[in-house]
Formats: C-alpha cells, structure tokens, sequence
C-alpha cells in the first residue's frame, strides 16, 4: 500500500492504473478510522480492481465555533486499518497541498437547507467543494459514502448528477456498536456518562422503526421519537425530521421513501443518527 501526500504523485499512480486499465474505487474519509469507515473500504474493496482511501480533515466544512482543531487524529492506526481492509493507497494531504487561496467553491442549494445544513450553515458547501477536487484529482469509477451521513450522500448523489461527474455513488449501511450507538469519529469526545446517554438516539431509531412499520405517520413517528430524546437529561435535540430521501425536503406523509434524520447534542457533542424507510 502506498501513501501520498501531493496531488501531483497521487495522478501519476492513478495515470499508470488508467493505462493497466483497471477500475478505481475510492472512500474520502477525515480519517480516525472505525469499522464504519472499514465497510466502506470493504465494499469498495469488493467491487474495484484499485482501492483508493483519502484521510484528509477538511478545514472548509467546520463552522467558525465548531471541532477543527480538537477533531481526532492517528494517522499509523488509520495506516494499519487501511492495510487490513486492503487498500492500495492512501491519499494524505495537508490543508496546503489542497487549498492554495481558492476562490472557486461548489455549492449546492436546496437539499443543504434544512437539518444539518440550518444548523452549519457552509458545512455542504466545504464538502462539496472538498470532495469535487478529490473526485477531479483520483478520477474513480465508484465512490462509498456511508448512509450514517444521509443528507451528505443525497448531497453528493445530486451533485454528481448535476455536475455530470462519470462516477457511480455507493450508499453503504451505518455500522453500530454493539449497544446500538452509530460508529463516529466523534464518540471519542464522550465521557462515560455521555456515553450512557448518547444511547438515546439509537434508541428513538429503533422506536421510530417500529412504529413507522405499523403505519404510523410523520407526526406520530417524531413525536414518540423526541419523547425518548427529552427523557435523556444531558440531550438537547438540535432537530429531528422526516424528510424524502432524494430531495431532503420534509414530508408529512410517508408515501415515498423517507429518511428520519436527528442531530442530538449530549453535552457539547454533536451527534447525528438517521434511518432510511420504504427503499427496496
Ligand atoms: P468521516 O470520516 O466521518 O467524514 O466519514 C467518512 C465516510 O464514512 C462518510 O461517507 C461517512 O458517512 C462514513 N461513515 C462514518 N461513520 C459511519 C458508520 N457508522 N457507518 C457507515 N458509514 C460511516
């Protein structure tokens, strides 16, 4: 497995894969690794000839007064996981290598409005951004994204469309620890009793689940949902939505397929948890 860290060793390596032709796969992550991360390489793994994985902490996509420099790093464990998983090469630039005073950014309207884009209001337009670059500098046939970010992967599916990039994106299923809270970079800045706590979200997905199969409506499903959030002391909802899996946009009634997304806060901690309801 190979590592690089400047945009120009990372084409040449893909340039001599293009020759081979062979097919290329690619996972951007902001590294940190978990098993969450680790299916994605999988299936990528699976189903390209070359693997490509890119641990890059984008500084565009954090608000002024949120985790940029706190977010956490290891970058020999996110080496060894990425060699386990079979991967054959790691793209790990700095923010310097990436960024050189741009003044071009890609931003997408509509679907970024409401859930987590009302709260982080440039949050998309730095993905965006970030992952058309990295699109335009690895060239891949497919690209994994994980459904634990399901606003961001309606996102990039549009974006995609929009922009006529030639590369087909993966969905791929949220990875749970065993008690049911959502694999997330992010869990490493909770205390033990936060911990506890933060089971709540797992839980409301569950309850939520249940009850949207019974036929329950919108309504119905989030306000059991939040019931079980406002239980929790040390959790604050930032919001919880049913919104339609492709436009982002709210619906009362769960006709098409439908996402039910939240953003809780336990503590300081943001944390997001979502499911996916009525897709084959
Ligand atoms: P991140 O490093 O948090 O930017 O995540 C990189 C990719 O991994 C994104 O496509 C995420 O949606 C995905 N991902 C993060 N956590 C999980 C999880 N628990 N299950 C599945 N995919 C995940």
């Amino acid at each position: 497995m190979k590592v690089t860290v400047t945009v120009l060793e990372t084409r040449d390596i893909i340039r001599q894969w293009r020759k081979e032709g062979l097919t290329i796969g690619f996972v951007p992550t902001m590294g940190f690794l978990h098993e969450g991360h680790a299916s994605l390489i999988k299936k990528c793994r699976e189903e390209n000839d070359k693997v490509v994985v890119s641990v890059f902490i984008n500084p565009t996509q954090f608000g002024e007064n949120e985790d940029l420099e706190a977010y956490p790093r290891d970058f020999n464990r996110d080496t060894a996981l990425c060699e386990k998983m079979g991967a054959d090469l790691i793209f790990h630039p700095e923010a310097e290598e990436m960024y050189q005073n741009p003044c071009t950014v890609v931003n997408i309207t509509t679907l970024s409005d409401n859930l987590c884009g009302k709260t982080r209001p440039t949050h998309f337009k730095g993905v965006c951004t970030v992952v058309s670059k990295l699109f335009n500098i690895i060239t891949p046939d497919n690209a994994y994204f994980g459904q634990k970010d399901a606003q961001q992967l309606a996102i990039i599916k549009k974006m995609v469309k929009d922009l006529n990039f030639h590369i087909r994106i993966v969905g791929c299923p949220i990875i749970r620890e065993e008690d049911g809270l959502a694999k997330s970079s992010r869990n490493t800045y909770l205390n033990e009793t936060e911990r506890k706590a933060a089971l709540c979200l797992s839980k409301a997905v569950k309850k939520g689940q249940e009850i949207i199969f019974m036929g329950c409506d919108s309504e119905m499903v989030l306000e059991q949902m939040r019931e079980i959030i406002e239980k929790e002391s040390l959790a604050k909802i930032d919001y919880i939505s049913m919104v339609d899996v492709l436009t982002m946009q709210p619906v009362d009634h769960v006709e098409k397929p439908v996402v039910v997304a939240m953003a809780v806060y336990i503590g300081k901690t943001r944390l997001i948890d979502n499911f996916i309801y009525g897709e084959e």
